[in-house]
């Protein structure tokens, strides 16, 4: 295929990565009739993070109704909040019912993208050396697929087993840390589904936490099989479902903690008495499990076991700072050692650095990365100036910390779809000053939030600067992003 100056082009449209946002982006083409896409990602299947996340006890803390794409409602979900399975599974529905397994280039990880200026066109090259070229190039490789690991002196010295949660070994199924004596470092969202898993195996299970989340009930349950027949056949069950997750659970209840609002601090409260009646008769425990920081801050979990785990007897919360890992111990500040055979790092990931292992070269040799070394932005978290037709998807100031993001992934492919055709003619890419006064009223919005009250989390970069929210209710990105306005882009 020629462009139309009529330089060999491979494809219309090349999408780095094949979890909820490039698919979405693959669907959305498919149904608009675009049939010249590939799309790229390293792993050997679809599914991004679920694909990634396979540690006991792995689902998501977004109720199942809800988490999953407006168009492709399921009826068929197994219980109120979605296992990692169940959601992988959904995924390859998706990719089944929309064909789009022959655009799939799967173990082809891209690792660099330059802008050819005269061709008009994206030139990609894979890990293998291949190069791709395509008009119109798409990065959907989320904010939660690079794994952080503590820089604790010794780690590389444990002699034991030591994986992180993203990163879980086959080998350790629950079961398999029975008689173990075992230490966890993180208590984040990924350490309190997986913890209460190995908990009632382990001999003994340290949970070294540096800092104590605020946390409330899931109230899961399962759906038995009336209420998936209920789901598959009653008009509007499943779109009502949805609604009052979207609305009530989303928008109004977890939205006003991260807003700081009368109702947020109910929440918190709510909270606070969870923590309270879960763990009556340790409170010693109790004021180790209180957070000392604003609800909302960080992440509000949400979880139905995670307390009664601390409180079994062979679980300790060690509080104090680990200061180095030895052969078979973690050692703390108070320059006590606790002898482990396993070690589980839930430390999280590496949120803040988008896009950091591809190199992209836009117009005139900018590099991406220079442009974000104060901390990635992009216009509505999609277009970066001087990178012409390239959207980023899940990217920058786009997370929310209360509601789905796969309704921020649809307004953004919807957004995409919208430049499609002025892209795939010739160029799109936005002006500075729009981004500048977008990102102004961003960090204007943001100051408003819990997030910017004395915590740490992994919306912030080293400096404290909160690079991966969107600061309001996520109808307004809905709103914001409706259709794409051309006086923000530079004229083609
Ligand atoms: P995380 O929320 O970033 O938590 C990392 C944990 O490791 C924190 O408790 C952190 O402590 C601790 N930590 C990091 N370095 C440490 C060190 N040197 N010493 C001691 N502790 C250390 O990571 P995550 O739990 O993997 O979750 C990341 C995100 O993934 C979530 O916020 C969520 O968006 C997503 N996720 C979602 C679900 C879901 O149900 N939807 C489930 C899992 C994950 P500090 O708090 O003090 O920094």
């Amino acid at each position: 295929m020629t462009t139309a100056r009529g330089h060999q082009v491979a494809h219309d449209v090349a999408i780095v990565g094949a979890g909820f946002s490039g698919l979405c982006m693959a669907i959305q083409l498919k149904r608009g009739g675009v049939a010249d896409f590939v799309v790229f990602d390293k792993g050997s299947d679809v599914g991004g993070v679920w694909r990634d996340n396979v540690y006991p006890g792995c689902g998501c803390d977004v109720p199942s109704h809800l988490y999953s794409y407006s168009f492709a409602r399921y009826s068929g979900w197994s219980r109120a909040y979605p296992k990692q399975a169940e959601i992988l599974d959904y995924l390859h529905q998706c990719v089944r019912r929309w064909k789009l397994g022959p655009h799939l280039r799967l173990e082809t990880e891209i690792v660099a993208a330059e802008w050819q200026p005269q061709e008009r066109l994206w030139r990609l090259r894979d890990a293998a050396g291949s190069e791709h070229t395509a008009r119109v190039l798409v990065c959907g490789v989320g904010q939660l697929n690079r794994p952080r690991y503590p820089s604790v002196a010794g780690r590389e010295e444990f002699a034991g087993a030591a994986f992180h949660s993203a990163e879980w070994d086959a080998q350790w199924p629950p079961e398999a840390f029975a008689g173990k004596d075992v230490a966890v470092i993180g208590t984040g969202a990924s350490a309190v589904q997986f913890v209460p898993e190995i908990a009632r195996y382990a001999q003994r299970l340290y949970v070294f936490q540096r800092s104590a989340n605020w946390v409330i009930p899931k109230y899961d349950y399962t759906f038995g099989p009336l209420a998936r027949s209920a789901f598959r056949r009653v008009p509007g069950l499943r779109l009502a479902m949805r609604g009052f997750n979207y609305a009530v659970l989303g928008e109004a209840l977890l939205y006003s903690a991260i807003a700081g609002s009368p109702l947020g601090r109910g929440l918190q409260k709510f909270s606070k008495r969870y923590l309270d009646k879960q763990i009556p008769d340790d409170p010693e425990l109790r004021a180790k499990l209180t957070p000392d920081f604003p609800i909302g801050c960080k992440r509000i979990l949400i979880s139905d076991d995670w307390y009664p785990a601390l409180a079994r007897d062979n679980v300790e919360v060690v509080t104090e700072a680990v200061t180095e890992v030895t052969s078979g111990a973690v050692r703390t500040e108070d320059g006590r050692e606790r002898d482990v055979a396993v070690l589980v790092y839930g430390t999280g990931f590496r949120a803040t650095e988008f896009l950091a292992p591809i190199e992209i070269v836009g117009r005139g040799g900018v590099r991406l990365h220079d442009r974000w070394r104060e901390g990635a932005t992009a216009y509505l978290g999609m277009a970066v100036p001087e990178f012409p037709n390239m959207f980023l998807l899940y990217g920058p100031s786009t997370n929310l910390g209360h509601n789905s993001v796969v309704y921020m992934i649809e307004s953004q492919v919807r957004y995409v779809m919208g430049w499609l055709q002025a892209a795939r003619d010739g160029q799109v890419e936005v002006a500075e000053e729009a981004l500048a006064a977008y990102e102004a009223t961003i960090r204007r919005l943001l100051r408003r939030t819990a997030w910017e009250a004395g915590c740490s989390s992994w919306y912030k970069t080293a400096d404290g600067r909160v690079v991966n929210n969107w600061p309001l209710r996520s109808f307004r990105y809905r709103m914001a992003t409706r259709r794409p306005r051309a006086r923000d882009f530079l004229a083609p």
